[in-house]
């Protein structure tokens, strides 16, 4: 029996505006001009320009199937991921429910080079959903950086402003009135209270 080789997973992560999505599609552009069988996926969540495309902030745009977070939708992604494919490519990965991680595993065991992107911390400065663990899995890890919008500096994390003020830890995530965005800030000017469990003095 001839063993089939296996896979890889890469996870490119960063804050808001590090250019994730521009960097995953490029590496699936270049899957492609190399002749391989490429599928993208987004979560169903992102429908802020459209709900069957994804776009990069440079103005990229890329077919990609939209999937929930429900049974139904895991069900879709492994049925999307079948043999015939070679990378699969998914954005926005932090909105992926858990059982996304054994799927990926799964994928990678069977030959499949798996791309993801999306946020590695939430704008609490928390790791943010499955990314952690899929970094840890992960072949090769990307970590990009924004321009800090305060100070010009490299930015690691993602500012949320409500009425351009900074957001409290335990603000709601939805917001039910008032205006908020989001912004890339350095670590010398992203403000949020922590409130630490043990002393460190
Ligand atoms: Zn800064």
């Amino acid at each position: 029996m001839i063993q089939k080789s296996k896979g890889k997973l890469e996870v490119i992560a960063g804050s808001m505006f590090s250019g994730k999505t521009e960097e995953l599609l490029y590496r699936l552009r270049r899957a492609e001009y190399a002749k391989k069988k490429v599928i993208t996926i987004k979560h169903e969540i992102d429908n802020r320009k459209s709900y069957k495309c994804i776009f990069s902030h440079d103005g990229a745009l890329r077919e990609a199937h939209p999937i929930s977070s429900c049974e139904e939708g895991l069900d879709t992604l492994i049925r999307l991921t079948s043999e015939s494919v070679d990378v699969v490519g998914i954005d926005e990965i932090q909105f992926f429910p858990p059982e996304t991680v054994q799927i990926i595993d799964f994928l990678v065991e069977n030959g499949k080079r798996v791309i993801v992107a999306g946020l590695d911390l939430d704008f609490r400065g928390e790791p943010f959903g499955i990314v952690p663990t899929l970094m840890a899995h992960a072949d090769e890890v990307i970590k990009l950086r924004a321009i800090c919008m305060v100070c010009g500096n490299e930015a690691n994390f993602t500012q949320r402003l409500i009425d351009g003020e900074p957001a409290g830890y335990d603000d709601p995530i939805v917001l039910v009135g008032g205006e908020e965005c989001y912004e890339p800030r350095c670590r010398n000017c992203y403000k949020m209270e922590k409130y630490l469990a043990c002393s460190l003095s």
